[in-house]
């Protein structure tokens, strides 16, 4: 048996609610209730679940952007959680994230060029100038598109830029957090294809969330139902989607949008 990429074990996040009162002390909200499961290197695993459910919180943890109230993450056999950031390095440079907004995620007064080699300025890379053309190649955007601003490119082609800046440390992982929730539906297919061929051709493990099933349906092999904080169901994507074991999983299902026909690639069922 190999070890899983990454392994989760009773993963907790409460968060303290600010006080409304004086008198009152604020209260405990959990949003992640002891979580466990294992990614495996090479899969496409989805976290679904309503607005609320924790997704986000999780990520940040998987991230090391937060700490867990309780609970341990392993990453290539490694315990992160606690891990002080001079020491978290190398974390820094195999996970990668690309989020739900790219303008709020790329700075408005650097170019492009600049943004996308910005990872590998902080961790001393050379060769800037033609690594940052071959990932707008590789995200399908003109070479010059290194010189333009985020506000003259469209919402897609941001969506790419993060791509490309996520991709520019050679990630292993790439953690996207409802990263075409924002978009046109008809540019929502172009990206998802786009991450699909960038999975595939760069051997990436992915960590897709999103509260639209039929989006996780179409890029995940594995998906983890997330109600409250809590894990509910887990499992291969057919299996889930085919016979889920939750209520709340069927009502997601049948709340979910039929992406399949703008997806002009995959085929619609
Ligand atoms: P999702 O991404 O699934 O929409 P989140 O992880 O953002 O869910 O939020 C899960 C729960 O944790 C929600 O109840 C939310 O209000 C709460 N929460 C998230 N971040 C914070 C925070 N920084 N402070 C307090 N509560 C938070
Ligand atoms: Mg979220």
């Amino acid at each position: 048996m190999t070890e899983p990429l990454i392994q989760v074990r009773g993963l907790h996040r409460t968060y303290r609610r600010t006080r409304t009162s004086l008198l009152r002390s604020g209260a405990e909200i959990p949003a992640l209730r002891e979580l466990s499961f294992d990614i495996a290197a090479g899969q496409r695993f989805g976290v679904v679940g309503e607005s609320g459910s924790g997704k986000s919180t999780l990520v940040r943890l998987l991230a090391a952007l937060d700490k867990p109230t309780a609970g341990s993450i392993r990453f290539q056999g490694k315990e992160i959680t606690g891990l002080p950031e001079r020491r978290l390095g190398f974390l820094r440079r195999e996970l990668q994230l690309v989020f739900q907004d790219p303008m709020g995620s790329l700075n408005p007064r650097l170019r492009v060029g600049d943004i996308i080699s910005e990872p590998l300025v902080v961790q001393g890379i050379p060769g800037r100038k033609e690594r940052v053309a071959e990932l707008l190649a590789a995200v399908g955007l003109p070479v010059d598109a290194a010189d333009g601003y985020p506000h003259q490119f469209s919402g897609g082609q941001r969506q790419r830029i993060s791509i490309a800046r996520a991709l520019a440390p050679k990630p292993s992982v790439l953690i996207a957090d409802e990263p075409v929730s924002a978009l046109d539906v008809s540019v929502r297919a172009q990206i998802l294809n786009l991450l699909d061929d960038l999975v595939r051709q760069y051997a990436l493990t992915l960590v897709f969330v999103s509260h639209d099933l039929g989006v996780v349906r179409h890029v995940c092999d594995t998906v983890a139902v997330l109600r409250r904080g809590e894990l509910v169901e887990l499992g291969p994507v057919a299996t889930v989607y085919g016979a889920p074991q939750q209520d709340y999983t069927a009502g997601l299902i049948a709340a979910a949008p039929s992406l399949a026909r703008s997806l002009a690639r995959f085929d619609p069922e």
